[in-house]
This record gives C-alpha cells, structure tokens and sequence, in this order.
C-alpha cells in the first residue's frame, strides 16, 4: 500500500474565526458518516486539517467518497513516515516508484512546519531531489511547469509525501449555516437548488406539492428518488413534506384568471411552505428559479410571488443558463431521475399565456375574492405527509459528454 492516509482540507471554514472549533466538529461527524462503511478506518486531527488513516483500504474509493462532501476543499493521498532524512527520502521514492507513467520533469516542494527538522525546506528540495534524480536519470527538474510536484510537508509526529491535491466539493460542513425548506418539484433545477444550498451549510428539508390524482404516483416517486439523492452528499436522512395541493389548484383553475394562476398558485406555495418552516425550525426557502427561464422567473412575476412570505428566498441558480444547471445535474446525479417524463402538478394547469408582469394588487384582490383560501390552506399543511429518506448507494453515473473529470 503506498499511500496509508489521506489528508483533508478545509475551506471556507477557515473564515469563520470563532466557530471553527463547531465546525470542524462537524466535519469530522460527515467524514465518519461517509465512512462508516470502511471497517478500520481511523480520523485524527491537527489544527486545520483532517487525517484518514487508511488501514489498508485502497485509497480511491475512499477519496472518491470525500470529495464529495461539503466543507473540504481539497485531499491528497499521502504517505506518512518518521521525520528524518532517510525515512523521508525513502518515502519519497516510493511514491516515486508508484507514478503510473514515469515523468520527464518534476520539482520536490518541502514545506517544514517542525521547526524542530535540522534541515531548511530549501535545503530538503535539495536533499530529496538530488536522491531522486540519481535514480531516476531520464528526469530532470522543471520548477515552473514541472509534470509532477512531488510535496513534501514535515510535521513533528510524522512527514507526508504526496504528488496529488483533487479538489473537493467546497463550501461549509452541511448544517453549520442553518435550515431551509427546499421547494422540490420534479424538475432539473430544484435538485440542483438543492445541492447548492446543501454546500453552503445549509441543512435542507424538502417540500414536494403534489395534485393526486392528476399526478400519478410515479411523479411522487421520482421527486422521493431526488430527494434520497441529496442524502447522498450529506451522508444523513432529510425529511421529505408531501402536500396535497388538488383542492387549492382546482380552485385557483376556476378562479377566471387564467393568465395568473402560475403566480397564484407559487403564492400559495410559499404560504404553505411558511407554515412547515415555522414547525420545523427553517429560517429560509430554497427555489430552483432562473431569472427569465419561464413567465413565473421574470423579475415582476418573482416580486409579485415571493410578497407572500416574509422568510428569506434563497435562489441559488437566479444567475446561472440552463445548461450551467444541467451539467451540475448530471455531475451530481439528478439529471436521469429529473428527466422522467411524470407530470407535474404546475404543468399539468399551465394556461397558454402565463403573465410575465403580474400586478400585485390584482393578485392580492383575486386572492381576497377567493373564499375559503385560507381555510385549504391550513387543511393542506394539516395532510402534509412526511417522510423521512436515509442516504444510500450513489446512483450511476450518467455519461454526459461535456462532463470534466473530477469537477467536485
Ligand atoms: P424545476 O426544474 O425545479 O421544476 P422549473 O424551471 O421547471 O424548475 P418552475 O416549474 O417554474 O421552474 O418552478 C420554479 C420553482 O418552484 C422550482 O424550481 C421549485 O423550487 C418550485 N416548484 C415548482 N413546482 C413545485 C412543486 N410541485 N413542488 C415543490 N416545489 C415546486
Ligand atoms: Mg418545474
């Protein structure tokens, strides 16, 4: 086994001065989570960094799993051994020896952060590159451009050897900014909504408005198939809210206003979604929406719509084109599942010309001449349906052809 650990970074959570300690808590909880399928495996910490020893666990399928999850910035499989001049030499040939393709060029970076270490990191680039270079004739050094960086950072307890740094997932640990109800339909973009938020820090329940028996019980399925997914990258269970939405959208597709029903109807909504938020904790409501993507995301129908909660919007793809938001879908293993072809509740009551400039007094009219609104919407947070989805395995990847390698 070449590489016994691997080291993790953090990221935004350096910025956050006082919390760091909560933060790294949490960390480390998501790291063990993500794990626990590892039998053996250990943590320990250091100031600013996280450390998985591998006890002989293949290090990809492991570091493939973490760069997924939130807060980490970077990882490297490393190889640890004593802080001394052979032991560190003999380490550095041994990842060396373990390149796949053999370089022409590489540079030795040694950082020492024991000042205890006889020699000066410049000295060490010297030390280790020279004991390399005898071994390996055909390479030479190229510490611009060079193909391979072989790092070597010097601890007290130990010396790490590594060539590799793959980017991870960024943002905060999930749940260390807080709870927000994602507003998830079966489309592309709320997953992804969804995700983005999680990344932040943000611990997300979803709520799922269905029109049963206009949407069929697949359409239910495949928006609990989505939400199961985001488990995935939290590595714990997120409650689901199922609300029966029927009775107030065959009313509002009586009320005569065809062209307003979409801003009616998102009103509604965000209503209801208010009330959940208030029972369980969220301070925010997450959307899919992207400015001008359909009549309900022009900026006057989005005024007009989110006027019906006090709570903060949180539109993660506001600012992003469509095909921003499919490769991220693809990335994160939505895109097959949202693609389905199940009726949702909103297109199923579409009208021909939505309003793209709702007027707010209108709105606000219509609504106060609807008797009863306010009664159908308590009933619908009365039935709401919970239910509460585990993370499991990862769904297939998906081949999209713009997909880069490695993206998290
Ligand atoms: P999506 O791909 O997420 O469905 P969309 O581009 O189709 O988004 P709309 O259908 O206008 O856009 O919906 C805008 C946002 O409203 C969605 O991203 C989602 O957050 C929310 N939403 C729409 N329909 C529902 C629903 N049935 N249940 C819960 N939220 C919904
Ligand atoms: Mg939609």
């Amino acid at each position: 086994m070449i590489f016994d650990q691997i080291v993790l970074r953090y990221g935004d959570l350096t910025m956050k001065g006082r919390n760091r300690n909560q933060f790294e808590k949490k960390m480390l909880q998501q790291v063990k989570n993500a794990l626990s399928g590892y039998e053996g495996v250990t943590y320990w910490k250091t100031y600013g960094r996280l450390y998985v020893k591998l006890n002989g666990h293949p290090w990809e399928p492991v570091a493939g799993r973490l760069k997924e999850l939130f807060g980490l910035v970077s990882l490297s499989p490393v190889r640890s051994t004593e802080s001394g001049l052979e032991e560190i030499r003999s380490a550095a040939m041994t990842v060396m020896n373990a390149l796949g393709k053999p370089p022409k060029t590489f540079k030795v970076s040694v950082k020492r952060a024991w000042k205890g270490f006889p020699h000066s990191s410049h000295e060490m680039n010297h030390l280790v590159g020279a004991h390399i270079l005898r071994a390996f004739p055909e390479l030479s050094v190229d510490v611009r451009n060079p193909e391979v960086e072989l790092k070597v950072d010097i601890q007290e307890e130990a010396t790490y050897v590594f060539c590799e740094v793959i980017p991870a997932a960024g943002g905060f640990p999930f749940g260390s900014n807080g709870k927000a109800l994602l507003l998830l339909s079966g489309g592309i973009d709320s997953p992804v909504a969804g995700w983005m938020a999680m990344r932040k820090g943000l611990e997300v329940e979803a709520v799922h408005f269905h029109s049963y028996p206009y949407t069929s019980e697949q359409a239910k399925d495949k928006v609990v198939e989505l939400a199961r997914r985001l488990t995935y990258f939290s590595g714990v269970s997120m409650k689901l809210h199922l609300v029966p939405f029927t009775e107030i959208q065959t009313t509002l597709a009586q009320s005569g206003q065809e062209h307003l029903i979409i801003t009616l109807m998102r009103r509604a909504m965000l209503r209801i979604t208010e009330r959940i938020a208030e029972s369980s904790g969220a301070g925010g409501i997450v959307t899919g929406e992207s400015l001008g993507q359909v009549a309900s995301q022009t900026l006057a129908s989005m005024n007009v719509i989110g006027r019906a909660t006090q709570l903060p919007l949180i539109k993660p793809l506001i600012m992003m084109d469509k095909q921003e938001i499919i490769n991220i879908a693809y990335r994160i293993g939505t895109y097959e599942t949202s693609i389905l072809p199940y009726e949702d509740c909103c297109t199923l009551f579409l009208p021909k010309s939505p309003s793209t400039n709702p007027n707010l007094r209108v709105v606000e009219r219509i609504e106060a001449g609807l008797g009863g609104l306010s009664d159908m919407i308590e009933t619908a947070v009365r039935d709401t349906e919970v239910i509460k989805l585990y993370p499991n395995a990862p769904a297939a990847k998906s081949d999209n052809p713009s997909q880069e390698d490695a993206w998290f």
